[in-house]
């Protein structure tokens, strides 16, 4: 094994250097959309729009994927990054059932989209395992089995003997949810970015929008490079920033880690299970594993406040030798072993743990997807479908639970 790279996450250090790439912007043009940011969200809604027929043009400040979507463990998860019962005491429970029943569609659709366009990022369809490590933690997981059951989502107990056969976890029991999925992250952005492009959106990349201006037939965006005039304006960024500083309230932003082991040998392979399933505990901040197709566990969680950008360096390395710690208290099989790449990136959650996808009363001709905390691939596919519903001005029932006025 060589050095450990540090900073740098598996998917990003992994992509060829000939990786597909766009221009800066430069001139004036006009659109019908245009969309700032160019993750997970930003290029499933350039894909969804143009695919209907607008005129997209997209701006992404640095290269396309590699904000915190190039981060990401890429687990596919069809629930939301929250408890159900959380959901449940803010929302109500009709409300919650919808919030479930549409980000399980977004999760699926968004894998039957991967596979319909031919990204190629490796989906494989994966159970979870939410698993409790003391007696407590279980109760509180029986519960919220109870409540999921209640509301007919599909989920199942899993005993500890049951549990320690399928994942050679110790632990008190589990909750094992169907249907979700795991891919390569960087390249399904890139995939949903080529497909957008394929339908006609103009891309740009090292292209940061530095100003909007509002006006009663359009929004104008300013780069460096030129202007441009659309009808709509999509704001992808993760976070609002710097351009929508009074929005900023609604968020908070952590830092978030993970590691990926080098490929494991079959004699440590052996004493980790099955290896079927994406494993998630019940800690808070949360932990979560998966595995890669070259036999790598990726370790990710240990949520932190967001470092001093003088002390980020040290404090990943604290932060990611302590997940490793964590790891081989799970499977004392990895004790001893180095991981081969850690890095960090920033999760950005709202009060209620759900984004905020649609308009906001305050800015005319735009529309938002922001704050998808852990759960930013399917819920960033799910804001393309409920944005273009917004555009064009069909939104449906439950869209408005994901809405700034919810
Ligand atoms: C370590 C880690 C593990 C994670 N694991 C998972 C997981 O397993 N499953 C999951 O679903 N999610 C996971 N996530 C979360 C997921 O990565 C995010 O929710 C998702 O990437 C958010 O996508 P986005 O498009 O909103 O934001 P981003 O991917 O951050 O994209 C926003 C883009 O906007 C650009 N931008 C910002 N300002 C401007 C501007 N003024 N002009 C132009 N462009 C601008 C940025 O450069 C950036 O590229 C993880 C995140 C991290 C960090």
């Amino acid at each position: 094994m060589g050095t450990p790279h540090f900073g740098v996450s598996y998917w990003i250090d992994r992509l060829p250097r000939r990786r597909p790439s766009y221009t800066r912007y430069r001139g004036q043009n006009d659109v019908d959309v245009a969309i700032i940011g160019g993750g997970m969200a930003g290029c499933a809604i350039a894909y969804a729009l143009s695919t209907a027929g607008a005129r997209v043009c997209l701006f992404e400040a640095d290269r396309i994927g590699q904000g915190a979507i190039g981060s990401s463990t890429a687990l596919v998860m069809q629930e939301p990054d929250v408890d159900f019962q959380d959901v449940l005491d803010v929302h109500g429970l009709r409300a919650t059932r919808t919030i479930w029943r549409m980000t399980r569609r977004g999760a699926l659709d968004f894998v039957a989209a991967i596979r319909r366009l031919r990204i190629s990022c490796q989906p494989e369809a994966q159970d979870s395992i939410y698993f409790a490590s003391d007696s407590k933690s279980a109760q509180r997981l029986r519960h919220e089995l109870g409540l999921r059951k209640k509301a007919k989502l599909e989920a199942r107990w899993l005993t500890v003997e049951q549990l320690r056969r399928e994942t050679n976890v110790e632990a008190e029991g589990a909750i094992r949810v169907t249907g979700n999925a795991q891919v390569e992250p960087l390249r399904t952005c890139l995939g949903f970015a080529a497909a957008a492009a394929k339908r006609g959106a103009s891309i740009h990349e090292r292209s940061p929008v530095e100003r909007i201006r509002t006006g009663r037939e359009h929004v104008e965006l300013r780069t460096a490079g030129g202007t441009v005039r659309a009808d709509q304006l999509v704001i992808a960024t993760g976070h609002p920033g710097s351009l929508f500083k009074p929005l900023a309230r609604h968020f908070r932003v952590a830092e978030t880690y993970a590691v990926a082991t080098p490929p494991l040998g079959a004699r440590i392979r052996a004493g980790l299970g099955r290896r079927r399933a994406m494993l998630w505990d019940t800690a808070d901040p949360y932990h979560y594993l998966r595995w890669t197709r070259d036999g790598r566990i990726i370790f990710g969680g240990g949520d932190r406040s967001h470092p001093h950008p003088r002390s980020r360096d040290r404090v990943l390395v604290q932060r990611t030798g302590q997940l490793m710690y964590e790891l081989s208290v799970l499977y004392p099989v990895i004790s001893g072993i180095q991981p081969e790449y850690a890095w960090s990136g920033p999760s950005v959650t709202t009060a209620d743990g759900l984004p905020y996808i649609g308009p906001h009363r305050n800015y005319p001709r735009h529309l938002f997807a922001l704050g998808f905390g852990g759960n930013g691939l399917a819920q960033g596919f799910l804001a393309s479908r409920i944005l273009l519903r917004h555009y064009l001005g069909e939104p449906a029932k439950g869209d408005e639970l994901f809405g700034f006025a919810r």
